[in-house]
């Protein structure tokens, strides 16, 4: 670490900037958030004085620096070198924009949320990359956070008078920004979080019972995460996953969070679900916060109903991210519209459990304006195939294998309907997903867009 990050009360003080560019007008902004009294030199011509900024048009002196507790300057060379020698004869802490070497402190990324500020630096070697950095930090912070920072500024005296010894307070504090209080001012209902507030300081033991999010993990790429997913993984106590959550995303889980693999793996057969119902009721009554998480969407053939239904009936308090399912991630991927104007209105989701039972009523899905999308259906697909031409739907409609979707192998495979068990086996190991539709002569694949696909006459 080559510079110490501080963040300095600037209010009422004198600041000097010097300079009409661009970046000396984006410094003279946030000076004025901070509530510095900002003289401002060589200043553009359009700008005029008011109760904050007084303007000069000429160059400062030397004697122009005096009293000031920080210097801006970016007046190009020779001058700056100049502003920068009389400041640091005068140990006034100087930046001069994009010139490390003239700068005595130098400005940070900033990520502004009202009382919680994020300042990123990369020592001067790269403000494109803390800039990047910065966008990163933007996104994983709620929206609400900085009223949250402020309203527990407000309670913090009150808290401090009523709990004496170090631990109960941190204790307190822990339990606030995390629990209920947290979801509460996050989500908007301040008043809610006021009411917890003072009902956790009257004594009211505060929260420290578990709770289980069900999170949909996306079809595998990490970067499809929603940003609640990642919130959830990078605060759980223990998350139990299922096989299609793929190494990526594990990756985001929490690095002290305990992980449970509950799915089943190449033929072996899972814990079962009886089994994982257990496990995650025990883990939430014994106070952690648990995420049972799960490949593509909980909703789509995830048996997160099922599990929601279990955490309800066991008062377990319980809320569902959604996530991205793998017809969503793949159709994307392969740049494969779903539904389109005057060629497909509707599209089902199947599973090819039931295809092989038998249990398809196929005369719904003859419709040529029909997209089909089969989960787990690779082993169905010559019943597939039988089903939809026996109900009418043309033996050449398009067909598509999307494999191991948004995963850096990913694969697919397009042909006719009639051939679809023949394109099944060339797409090598799942998971995959089958679609039948007119769409498909719309797709990456079909079109021959992408190296890695195949076509099958
Ligand atoms: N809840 C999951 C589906 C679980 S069922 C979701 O919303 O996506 C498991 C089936 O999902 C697999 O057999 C396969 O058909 C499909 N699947 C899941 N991830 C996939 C991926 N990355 N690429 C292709 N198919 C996928």
């Amino acid at each position: 670490m080559r510079f110490l990050p501080v963040f300095l009360d600037l209010a009422g003080r004198d600041v000097i900037l010097v300079g009409a560019s661009e970046a000396i007008q984006n410094k003279c902004r946030l000076l004025l958030a901070a509530r510095a009294r900002v003289r401002w030199y060589a200043a553009p011509e359009d700008r005029a004085s008011d109760g904050t900024v007084q303007v000069f048009a000429r160059a400062p002196n030397e004697s122009d620096l005096a009293g000031a507790a920080l210097v801006v300057s970016a007046a190009g060379e020779p001058f700056d070198r100049q502003v920068s020698a009389w400041a640091r004869a005068r140990q006034i802490p100087v930046n001069v924009v994009d010139r490390p070497d003239l700068s005595s402190f130098i400005m940070p990324a900033i990520v502004d949320r009202g009382d919680v500020v994020v300042a990123v630096g990369t020592g001067g070697a790269s403000p494109v990359l803390a800039r990047r950095i910065r966008e990163r930090i933007e996104a994983l912070l709620p929206a609400r956070i900085g009223e949250f920072a402020t309203l527990l500024g407000r309670w913090r005296p009150r808290v401090t008078a009523k709990l004496k010894t170090f631990a109960e307070k941190r204790r307190f504090w822990e339990s606030a920004v995390d629990g209920k209080i947290a979801d509460a001012a996050l989500s908007g209902r301040l008043t809610d979080a006021e009411a917890l507030l003072a009902e956790a300081l009257a004594g009211a033991a505060w929260d420290t019972g578990g709770s289980v999010a069900i999170v949909g993990a996306g079809p595998g790429d990490p970067d499809l995460l929603t940003l609640k997913a990642l919130r959830a993984i990078s605060d759980a106590d223990i998350i139990f996953y299922d096989d299609l959550v793929t190494q990526g995303v594990l990756d985001r889980v929490r690095r002290d969070a305990e992980r449970v693999f509950v799915g089943k793996r190449r033929g072996r057969p899972g814990i079962g679900q009886v089994e994982i119902n257990r496990l995650v009721v025990e883990a939430a009554r014994t106070g952690k916060r648990v995420v049972r998480l799960k490949g593509g969407d909980p909703f789509v053939f995830g048996r997160g109903g099922e599990e929601l239904g279990h955490l309800r009936a066991a008062g377990i308090p319980t809320t569902v991210i959604p996530g991205i399912t793998s017809a969503l991630g793949c159709a994307a991927e392969a740049e494969l519209p779903l539904t389109l104007r005057d060629v497909a209105t509707r599209l089902t989701l199947l599973t090819g459990h039931l295809v092989e039972a038998g249990e398809v009523d196929w005369s719904g899905l003859a419709d040529p304006a029909t997209t089909i999308v089969v989960y787990m259906g690779l082993a169905a697909a010559a019943n597939i195939r039988d089903g939809l031409i026996r109900a009418g739907r043309d033996p050449a409609t398009p067909a598509a294998v999307l494999a191991r979707g948004t995963w850096a192998d990913s694969k697919s495979v397009v042909g006719r309907l009639d051939a679809l068990p023949a394109l099944a086996p060339r797409i090598g190991e799942g998971p995959a997903l089958i679609i039948v539709g007119e769409v498909v002569r719309h797709s990456a694949p079909w079109l021959g867009a992408s190296k890695l696909d195949e076509a099958v006459a």
